[in-house]
């Protein structure tokens, strides 16, 4: 039988109605005689709003806190009592959560202080409570569900809000509680995101790491195929808030998604690829609320692309940093012992560029900058400034085809270029702008290279039915 891991993210378990489209959509499956394993997000947004109840705590808003919490709990009974028909002990074990949850908030609000390894606790609470939510609105609807703790399969090391997972322990809690479930054809339901250390204290893979789960259980388990269930049709050629011209990208491959969701398209995961790629399981990114659209298939080989670019990915609140010593910069160690610095506060560096008296360099972080600035000041000259954004155009081969910066920088003549990378990739061209032009750019770049799209790799369809809407 063919297994499939199907993560569906916060939108597609928001609220009643998000729930039972998800149930119906895996029941569809368990129809097809497939065999799914179900990973999920907290429900929309909670992940922000426990942040939130975390941080008032640690500033001693205790009351703030609370007020956060009463109302996630109150949202989360609710949820369940739509969907369970005698919800008593559903609600009795989300009452219980909550109220380990209050115990904790009102002890930050004491010490205040805000550990990453206390937000990651505080934040664990939304994907262990939807998931219970969703296995038990599952099993209302006839499918065999059994909840599964993330925390017993996802092993981690203890970096806590970045956690990094142990591929080789996962693989064998996967086959010691997820694969005899799946043997007894149950549907083992997760929560994404939330993982612990080997000591069984709770971590989280970051920011969005609910498509990171679903990837690694896929790997684990040698999934025939891992599904994207999200809130748009699929990859599009770029965010379609931006821009709503935006077209779904039928096919990509392996390495172009993996750019476009490190350079910011946040409909991925970044590391959500790597699991995949090693086992080669190919990757579906689908659409909860319109589930009979075909969405993204992302596969080891793309099929050729006739348009020189596949997306356009934009990465925001970025600073840019310039490092300028005329005197030492070509002198040997110099470029060493700036990565050194970054590495010492560690601060990825997602661009750099050198001339002859400086460097420049991007990075994420804001917070960790003056620190960095600090130390950097003890080799040379320093500037940072921030409120930058990074606009990536991947596609395949773009090193191989003439002419295509000069459109590139055609398309964006009117907006200032701060830096410009190309080469370090082959299927990636990426310039740093203004954070306050980026959505004008994208709309730009856009509009000149997806004017005449590829019908093999993208639906045409789609845009011809919005400019022609049926009579
Ligand atoms: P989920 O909660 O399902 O994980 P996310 O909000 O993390 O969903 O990701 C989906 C969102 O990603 C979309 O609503 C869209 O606005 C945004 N997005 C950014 N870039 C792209 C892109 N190239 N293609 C599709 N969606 C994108
Ligand atoms: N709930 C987590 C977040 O919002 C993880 C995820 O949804 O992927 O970041
Ligand atoms: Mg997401």
């Amino acid at each position: 039988m063919s297994l499939v891991v199907m993560k569906f993210g916060g939108t597609s378990v928001e609220d009643p109605a998000a729930i039972n489209r998800t149930a119906a959509i895996v029941a569809e499956r368990v129809a097809m005689g497939k065999q799914p394993v179900v990973v999920v997000s907290a429900l929309a947004k909670v992940t922000d709003q426990l942040l939130r109840a975390a941080a008032c705590a640690s500033k001693g808003d205790r009351t703030g806190a609370l007020a956060i919490s009463s109302r996630l709990r109150s949202r989360h009974r609710d949820t369940a009592a739509a969907l369970v028909k005698n919800p008593a002990e559903l609600i009795n074990h989300i009452d219980q959560k909550f109220d380990s949850l209050d115990e904790i908030l009102r002890g930050l609000a004491a010490i205040l202080e805000l550990t990453p390894r206390i937000s990651d606790l505080i934040v664990s609470y939304g994907e262990r409570i939807s998931s219970r939510i969703v296995a038990s609105a599952f099993s209302e609807r006839g499918i065999d569900a059994v909840h599964v703790d993330a925390r017993d399969v996802i092993i981690t090391d203890s970096q806590f809000q970045k956690a990094v997972p142990q591929d080789a322990i996962i693989e064998k809690r996967a086959a010691e509680k997820l694969r005899p479930l799946v043997d007894r054809s149950k549907v083992p339901v997760m929560g994404g995101f939330i993982g612990s250390n080997e000591e069984g204290i709770t971590t989280t893979l970051g920011r969005g790491g609910s498509d990171f789960t679903g990837a690694l259980i896929g790997g684990a388990l040698n999934a025939d195929a891992i599904e994207i269930w999200t809130d748009v049709d699929g990859i599009m050629t770029c965010d379609p808030r931006v821009c709503p011209d935006a077209l779904r990208v039928k096919v990509i491959s392996f390495e172009e998604a993996a750019e476009l969701a490190y350079f910011g398209a946040k409909v991925l995961h970044p590391a959500t690829i790597l699991p995949a790629v090693k086992k080669n399981i190919p990757v579906h990114v689908l659409n909860s609320r319109n589930p009979s659209n075909e969405g993204t298939r992302i596969i080891s080989l793309a099929p050729h692309c006739k348009s020189p670019f596949k997306s356009i990915a934009v990465k925001k609140k970025l600073s840019i940093i310039d490092v300028v010593a005329s005197r030492m910069l070509m002198t040997h160690g110099y470029l060493k012992e700036i990565f050194t610095i970054f590495d010492k506060h560690k601060c990825p560096v997602d661009m750099v560029s050198t001339s002859e008296v400086s460097v420049s360099l991007t990075v994420d972080s804001n917070d960790k900058l003056p620190a960095i600035a600090a130390d950097l000041s003890q080799l040379a000259d320093v500037k940072y400034e921030g409120k930058k954004a990074l606009i990536c155009m991947v596609g395949e081969d773009i090193r191989g085809q003439n002419g295509i910066a000069a459109q590139v920088f055609a398309a964006i003549r009117h907006i200032n270029v701060r830096m410009i990378s190309q080469g370090a990739s082959e299927i990636n061209m990426s310039f740093m702008i203004d954070e306050d032009d980026a959505d004008e750019a994208v709309r730009s770049l856009h509009a000149a290279f997806f004017k005449d799209p590829d019908s093999e790799i993208f639906d045409v369809e789609a845009r011809k039915l919005a400019v022609e809407p049926a009579s």
